[in-house]
């Protein structure tokens, strides 16, 4: 079973989950001194194993002999929800894939309370967890975080904030809608939102400390391109080139027009555009 823990406010351990943790046979979680403290505020005294990013492989067999012999066994995180940017997710499907039921004690999760705390339209979102930290594995995510039409919410840690709206601002330009959460359920809770450009100001102004989620609006729908543009676009395309049959497909997924107006403007211009001999058959 799946118990959720408090994201650091400890009023938020449920009943339930103490349920769970008091009458499973093993508890797993990432760090026993942790989650130890956690047992002993509720009162509970239970057996613990580590279960984390290294070792949940590991800890399988000895979870399914127990479910086997029809005992419990609850699987926590340091905090929040297991498997949300956190271990859970390898033991879940083995214990699927063993055939035996999967439950939950569902709970805290910082992508939920941000998000619905944030403002930004929450009916269509996307969880990106942490970016990656670096090369062309980050610069890549960034750019699918800018083209994304849904809402987007990141973890991000207090050392790397600063860099994490730098980034965001100058990929998706300076007016798109941020919310910065910080320090969720604890005594120095912060909800900040606004735009990209004051969010550059907003986290220049005082050193980052806590734990962070980052919630960002989806891109606006592209306007729709006169025909101008279009013409302008598929002019472009032919004189680098492109047949009139790729130029036709290009325009129409860059500037989100409908094929077939594309297609009619492109029909209608001359044959051999800015001197070139681009056509179909090319
Ligand atoms: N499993 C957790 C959950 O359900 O939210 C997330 C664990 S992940 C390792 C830790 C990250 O979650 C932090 O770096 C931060 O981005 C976010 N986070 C967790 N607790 C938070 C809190 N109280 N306030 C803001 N962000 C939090």
């Amino acid at each position: 079973m799946l118990v959720a823990t408090p994201i650091g406010n400890m009023g938020d351990l449920s009943p339930r989950a103490v349920d769970a943790l008091r009458t499973a046979a093993l508890v797993c979680c990432e760090d026993t001194r942790r989650t130890g403290k956690l047992l002993h505020l509720a009162g509970i005294s239970a057996r613990m194993a580590v279960a984390n990013e290294h070792t949940e492989a590991a800890r399988v067999d000895e979870v399914l002999e127990l479910l086997s012999g029809g005992h419990d066994v609850a699987v926590v995180s340091d905090a929040g929800t297991p498997g949300i940017s956190d271990p859970g997710e390898r033991l879940v499907r083995a214990v699927l894939a063993a055939g035996h039921a999967v439950t939950a004690v569902p709970g805290p999760a910082a992508v939920v309370m941000a998000l619905v705390m944030s403002g930004i339209d929450s009916t269509r979102f996307v969880f990106e967890g942490f970016l990656p930290r670096s090369g062309g594995e980050r610069t890549e995510r960034l750019a699918e975080v800018a083209a994304e039409r849904r809402t987007t919410v990141m973890y991000e840690a207090p050392h790397r904030i600063v860099r994490t709206v730098h980034d965001l601002h100058r990929t998706c330009g300076p007016d798109r809608r941020i919310a910065i959460a910080r320090e969720l359920t604890k005594l120095h809770e912060e909800l900040w939102h606004g735009t990209l450009d004051d969010a550059v100001a907003h986290v220049s102004e005082t050193e980052p400390r806590g734990e962070y989620v980052v919630v960002l609006a989806g891109a606006a729908p592209a306007a729709a391109a006169d025909d101008e543009a279009i013409r302008a676009a598929i002019l472009a395309e032919l004189g680098s080139g492109a047949t009139r049959k790729d130029a036709v497909a290009t325009v129409t997924a860059r500037l989100g027009a409908a094929k077939r107006r594309v297609y009619e403007i492109a029909t209608a211009l001359p044959r051999e555009p800015a001197g070139r001999t681009n056509d179909e058959t090319r």
